[in-house]
């Protein structure tokens, strides 16, 4: 049995093929390429039962994964991380079943790790030296720690703004780290000019096809977790929108091997008011989504003013009959604290943007009391020790607490 059942590269857009076992970034028409596998045959090779009975990560997924020879599988133990359910918060909200994916609980802190796996575990099966990527913050800690790990060189620039601990991740970890006084959309022009010059791994977002391979195992893992009987809605932080491409990719892979059935879950694109350009679109039934100038929020992986792979995400959402929106952004906060609050867990604030989303859909309707609902909570409120604004009282040190 192969470990990998990888057949070819494919462009959604002109169809033209590729090979797996070559460098690819764009595609000749300048689309991302996707990965195929061979599921017909895999099909007859694999059950649900063997997958459930490997380690608890996502390399069990192997077989539909890109990475053919397990010597080149680059891994700190990432996937497999908790479904919870979400009681007292979905009591609050009245959506009786109401779950959270908790990505915070991966290496680095944040579902980037994911794709940073695959990454670079294909990176360096393909003799990849040196790499480069524009980042938000948690990509470029994820791909320059992996990276470290593969004995792969990364150069990494992020807006001067990101989280102050991803910069730190990224610099602890040894890579070549800028910053730059604007947007990921200003980093990727400079970042493409170096691998234009000097001839680099282009590691950005949907410019390499692996990075979305490993987002997919969300996807998979949802399924798994809910033992194949799939939940009604799936809400994602939408910056690049690669997860959600993703996870639309897995649901589809599993559904051509048989093992679920029936709708797919809505799925549904959350961005934050301020930078909503997927939603935008949505809204006039577009197919692509127009630059977003000025963009800003607190949720700051999802501060993506134009995605690649805009198209991908929007089909992702008109096919499977969800929605785009975008949620308020005075009110992100309050709903992380809510979460942490009422469920205790201390969630990162593009998280916190899906919880808001599934209140907002509820009450417009568009979410029913019984479905069963799941919110990706993208990384840890931990990377964000900023956004919590707290007064804490200082005692003198013969002081006394107060009663309450
Ligand atoms: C990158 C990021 C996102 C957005 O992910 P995409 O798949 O690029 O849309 C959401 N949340 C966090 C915490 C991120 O780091
Ligand atoms: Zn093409």
């Amino acid at each position: 049995m192969p470990f990998s059942y990888v057949s070819h590269l494919y462009c959604p857009k002109c169809k033209n093929e590729y090979s797996p076992k070559e460098k690819h970034q764009l595609c000749e028409c300048g689309s991302p390429l996707l990965v195929a596998y061979d599921l017909e045959r895999l099909k007859d090779n694999l059950s649900p039962e063997d997958v459930q009975s490997r380690e608890p990560n996502l390399w069990r997924y192997h077989e539909l994964l890109p990475v053919e020879d397990p010597e080149n599988v680059v891994s700190l133990g990432e996937g497999m991380t908790p479904l919870i359910k979400m009681p007292k918060l979905g009591k609050e909200m009245n959506i009786q079943n109401l779950y959270m994916k908790d990505e915070g609980i991966i290496p680095t802190g944040s579902f980037k790790a994911r794709g940073a796996a695959v990454g670079v575990s294909k990176a360096k099966e393909l003799g990849v030296e040196q790499l480069a990527m524009p980042t938000n913050g948690n990509a470029g800690a994820a791909w320059s720690l992996y990276s470290s790990r593969a004995d792969i060189k990364a150069t990494v620039v992020m807006p001067k703004d990101a989280p102050v601990i991803t910069r730190n991740e990224c610099a602890v970890a040894g890579a070549d780290l800028y910053l730059v006084d604007g947007l990921i959309s200003d980093a990727g022009k400079i970042v493409g000019e170096a691998i234009k010059a000097w001839g680099l791994y282009d590691a950005s977002t949907l410019k390499e096809p692996y990075r979305i391979e490993g987002k997919k195992t969300m996807g998979l893992e949802i399924a798994e977790q809910f033992s194949w009987n799939l939940p009604d809605v799936i809400l994602y932080p939408t910056g690049g929108g690669v997860g959600l491409i993703g996870i639309y990719k897995a649901l589809n892979e599993l559904k051509e091997l048989g093992w679920i059935k029936g709708d797919l879950p809505r799925l549904v694109a959350v961005q934050a008011e301020n930078c909503a350009p997927i939603v935008k679109a949505w809204n006039e039934r577009k197919q692509e989504s127009e630059f977003w100038p000025d963009s800003s929020t607190i949720a700051f992986g999802i501060n993506v003013p134009k995605a690649i792979g805009d198209f991908l995400v929007l089909e992702a959402v008109y096919n499977t009959n969800g929605c785009a929106i975008a949620v308020d952004e005075d009110k992100i906060v309050e709903e992380q604290k809510k979460v942490a609050q009422l469920e205790g867990s201390f969630i990162c604030p593009e998280g916190a943007a899906t919880f808001l989303a599934a209140r907002r859909l509820r009450e417009e309707g568009w979410i029913k009391e019984n479905e069963t609902v799941v919110a990706l909570n993208t990384g840890l409120g931990v990377k964000y020790p900023n956004t919590v604004d707290i007064e804490v009282p200082i005692l003198e040190r013969n002081g006394s607490l107060t009663k309450k």
